[in-house]
Formats: structure tokens, C-alpha cells, sequence
């Protein structure tokens, strides 16, 4: 039988949680990214080759080649026939990404790979190596729409959702770069995946979770890393923590807390306007006792800001009794911002307050710091890096600076103000950016 091009007049359409075709939709923009086989589940990928034409266990060998044997090339694939490996790898493993800059630190097992979209999106991805496990941190979406003030990702806006092939993409190619054996210590594998990269995972909620299914899934349907070395990190969209914890997916939640009292964190985490710091808590303990896992809250530690002995004995109490860890993170601060980490006595004491309440809690590894791979630096410095006629952003929100000061700007994306009632708008920021703005 022939092969030709396949198209689905919607991509994804068997299943809602896997096409990327609403990623365009929703983000404003009209750009879709191509359909790929880690857009679908097995049943979707065998159908898919017989709507091209094939047998159906044709899907079966594709999803080998990508999860397996993390290869795309139609040479690669001897096991079918000659005529059929390029029309079926055109039409179910298009290139997503390219790797437009490379950055690394820590002897090389620390890399920062800035990938190009499909439409110019900018997203980044960081491998970390250490001592007996591989961490990728991922990007959900290109860039955020959550306005986060200390967060370089949030402060230019979202541009759009990945489909959840475009997340997968970046562990492939983590996968690859190790199988390889080019990161030093020797041949090995992804073991890790945080969605803590650029964007808000579950503001792009069923791609996230397929792309989750295709990481975790036993090879070969999918990468067959442990759903308990999966982490998702949210700002606190209270309904989709509650579907997440439906979904049967053990994954661990992390939580950005950053501030254990409403008035600071309706600042500091402007969607906490929309659902308080004791409605995030509860379905966090929600989370835990559907999925018995415990959960990770994030606490970036700013100077003079949410670091004060009085914030951590109240975080303590809001904790106390409940299932979690306690993640501080020094803050990193982004260019230009006058907010910057606390001083290294007072973290020890935030840390050791909250460990005399027996609250578990340890100071994050600041990895990647230097080639800007850390929290909330993704993009921004590569999209000023790829771009050097563009005007390098300065550390601004919506025209003002962000300053210790200022903790009370108003949560601007791209100009349009942050609508406490609807943080899950579609970014209305603007026309579709060519070369949008990742940071
Ligand atoms: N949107 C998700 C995931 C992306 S960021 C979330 O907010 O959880 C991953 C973590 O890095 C979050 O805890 C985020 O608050 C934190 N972060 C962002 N910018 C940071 C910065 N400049 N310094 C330290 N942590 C930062």
C-alpha cells in the first residue's frame, strides 16, 4: 500500500490529552507544532500507520525507535521497509526542536540546550548529572503567564503551550546526550524529570499529562522512567491539582509557595489572588492522600522580602502535621532586579526554624546558576544571547521595575494586567511574536 503524508484533520482528536492542537488555540497564536507519535498513545500510533497506509505494529516499531532506541532517522529503522521509513518518520517523527545554544558548567554535567520551535519559540531545557541519578528539567510552555516578579519567565508573558511531544522532545534528547556517553561519567540515563523549567504545567494541563504518560509508560510505549522521579511544579492552580490527583499518575507535586501569609504571596505569586495560600495547602494535602506522596514546597528565599524569622515560624505552622518537605531555594535573581538572596545566616536560620518544628526542609542546589540553567533564568539571557539586535530585556514588568520596594506592582503580562478572577486566560499580550520572547 502507498504511504503518504499523513494529516489529521485534528491532530490528536482520539484523545483530548494528546493532540497539540489546541496548543495555538489557547495561546492566541495560529501556529500549531507538527503532529508527533509522542502526541499519541499506542492505540493513536497504530492507527496512525494504518491511516498512512501501513500495518499497525508499524506504530509499534516507531514508538522502539524514538522511546528505545532514541532515534528519529528513517536510516536507523532497518526493520521496516526501505520504501515506507521516510513518508512514516516525515509524518510521525518530525524534528520539533532545534538546539539552538548549548551552555554547560559543573565539568560539563551541568547543560543548558536553548531549543527553537517549529514558529521561533524559544524554550530551554537543563540536564543535571549527579552522583547516581540524571535530573531533566523541562519547559511545559514558552513562557509563562503567571507574572511571578522574581521569575525571569514570567515576567515576558506567555507566548504558547508545548504540545506534549515538544516536552518529551527535551528528555529524548537528555536521553540521547547521555546514551551517547557525552556527558561526563560515562554512558547513562534520564532518571529525573522536573517540570521546572519556562511555564506553568498545569496551566497547559492535558499535554503535560500525556507527556508525563509518554515518560513514564514501560519502554517501548515510552521512556519507562519511575512516575516517582517525575516532579510537577505549581504556582497553585487549586482545580487542576485536584485532577491531577485523579488521574492515577503518582507524579510528586511541588508547590510555589514563597510566602506562608496572603498578603505577600498575593505579590509574590500573583495567581494566589485567585486561590489563597490555605486553598493551595488543602489540595496539596488532597494531592498527598490520593497519591501518598509527599509534597515538595518551594520557597524562594528573598532578602528583606518573605525571609523574616516571623514568616518561617508561620510557615512551619501552616506545615506542621502535614506531608511535606520544604524546598528553600536562594533566590537567583534576574538582571536588573533589585531583589536578590538572602543572606546566607539568615537562610541557615529560616532553615533551622522550620527543622526545630520538625518540618523537613533542605536548601536547594543552586545548579546552573552560572550559565543562567537556574530557577527562572531560562530563555531570557539565550533569547537576548540569539537575538543581539533585539533590546535585551531589563528586569521590568509591564513598564515598571521590579524593585524590594515595589513589592505591590501590579502584575502586568505584555501590558495586559493579570486578572486575579481568570489567571488562566489565554495570553492576550499582543500580536503572535516571530521570534517570541521566552524569558
Ligand atoms: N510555574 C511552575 C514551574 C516553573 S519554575 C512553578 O511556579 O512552580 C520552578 C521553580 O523555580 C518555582 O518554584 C519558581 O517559583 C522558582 N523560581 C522562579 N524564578 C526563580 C528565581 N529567580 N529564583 C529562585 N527560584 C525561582
Amino acid at each position: 500500500m502507498p504511504v503518504q503524508k499523513l494529516t489529521l484533520a485534528e491532530p490528536g482528536q482520539a484523545s483530548a490529552e494528546s493532540g497539540p492542537g489546541q496548543a495555538g488555540a489557547e495561546s492566541g497564536t495560529t501556529g500549531r507544532p507538527p503532529l508527533h507519535l509522542a502526541d499519541l498513545d499506542p492505540g493513536e500510533r497504530r492507527a496512525a500507520a494504518e491511516r498512512l497506509g501501513q500495518q499497525r505494529f508499524r506504530g509499534d516499531q516507531l514508538s522502539r525507535h524514538y522511546f528505545v532506541r532514541l532515534t528519529d532517522d528513517p536510516d536507523d529503522m532497518t526493520d521496516v521497509p526501505a520504501a515506507a521509513r521516510g513518508p512514516l518518520a516525515e509524518a510521525l517523527l518530525p524534528r520539533l526542536l532545534s538546539a539552538e545554544q548549548e551552555f554547560s558548567c559543573d565539568q560539563g554535567q551541568t547543560r543548558k540546550t536553548l531549543w527553537r520551535a517549529f514558529d521561533g519559540a524559544y524554550v530551554e531545557s537543563v540536564l543535571m548529572r549527579y552522583p547516581g541519578r540524571v535530573t531533566m528539567c523541562v519547559s511545559s510552555q514558552a513562557g509563562c503567564g503567571m507574572a511571578c516578579p522574581f521569575c525571569a519567565t514570567g515576567q515576558a508573558g506567555l507566548t504558547r503551550n508545548l504540545s506534549a511531544a515538544e516536552i518529551v522532545a527535551q528528555v529524548v534528547a537528555g536521553a540521547r546526550t547521555l546514551a551517547a556517553g557525552e556527558v561526563p561519567g560515562g554512558p547513562g540515563r534520564v532518571s529525573n524529570v522536573v517540570f521546572m523549567g519556562m511555564g506553568e504545567p498545569l496551566a497547559n494541563y492535558p499535554r503535560v499529562v500525556a507527556a508525563v504518560r509518554r515518560i513514564t509508560d514501560p519502554a517501548p510505549d515510552g521512556l519507562g522512567i519511575s512516575r516517582r522521579a517525575v516532579t510537577v511544579s505549581t504556582v497553585g492552580l487549586v482545580p487542576a491539582i485536584g485532577r491531577l490527583a485523579s488521574e492515577g499518575l503518582p507524579v510528586r507535586l511541588a508547590v510555589s509557595l514563597h510566602a506562608p501569609d496572603d498578603a505577600l504571596r498575593d505579590q509574590l505569586v500573583p495567581v494566589n489572588r485567585r486561590w489563597k495560600v490555605a486553598e493551595v495547602l488543602d489540595a496539596a494535602w488532597e494531592y498527598a492522600a490520593a497519591t501518598g506522596r509527599r509534597v515538595s514546597i518551594e520557597y524562594a528565599l528573598i532578602r528583606d522580602i518573605n525571609d523574616q524569622a516571623w514568616r518561617a515560624e508561620a510557615l512551619a505552622g501552616l506545615l506542621a502535621g502535614h506531608p511535606a518537605h520544604v524546598n528553600l531555594i536562594p533566590l537567583n535573581p534576574t538582571p536588573g532586579s533589585k531583589w536578590t538572596a538572602s543572606e546566607p545566616d539568615v537562610m541557615r536560620e529560616f532553615e533551622q526554624r522550620l527543622a526545630l518544628r520538625c518540618i523537613p526542609v533542605t536548601v536547594r542546589d543552586t545548579r546552573g546558576t552560572e550559565i543562567d540553567g537556574a530557577c527562572g533564568q531560562l530563555a531570557a539571557a539565550g533569547r537576548a544571547e540569539v537575538t543581539p539586535a533585539g533590546p535585551l530585556r531589563p528586569a521590568t514588568a509591564g513598564g515598571a521595575e521590579v524593585t524590594p520596594a515595589d513589592p505591590l506592582r501590579p502584575a502586568t503580562v505584555g501590558g495586559a494586567e493579570v486578572t486575579p478572577a481568570d489567571p488562566l486566560r489565554p495570553a492576550t499580550a499582543g500580536p503572535p511574536r516571530p521570534a517570541p520572547a521566552g524569558g
